[in-house]
């Protein structure tokens, strides 16, 4: 655990990548993107926001579809990411 700093946790809230999100506490569908980076897995994008008509914060996290997953192997076909080997 890291004492440090604990900054109050944003609520957490999981879209495909390009849906337009809606302030989740008061549904208006205007936020600024305060930051921006590639997600843990480096197949999402974690961005954190500010509602502009409530102020609160929150966090997105921007999956692409699964097809864009999937690996291309040398031979042509095409694997699926999370295929059990
Ligand atoms: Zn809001």
């Amino acid at each position: 655990m890291d004492r440090r700093h604990s900054p109050p946790p944003d609520p957490v809230f999981y879209t495909s990548l390009g849906t337009a999100m809606r302030c989740p506490f008061c549904r208006v569908d205007n936020d600024r993107v305060i930051d921006s980076r590639a997600g843990d897995d480096g197949a999402s994008i974690r961005r954190r926001r500010e509602c502009l008509g409530c102020r609160r914060r929150f966090t997105t996290y921007e999956r692409a579809e699964r097809q864009f997953l999937s690996v291309l192997k040398k031979d042509g076909e095409r694997e699926p990411f999370d295929r059990v080997r």
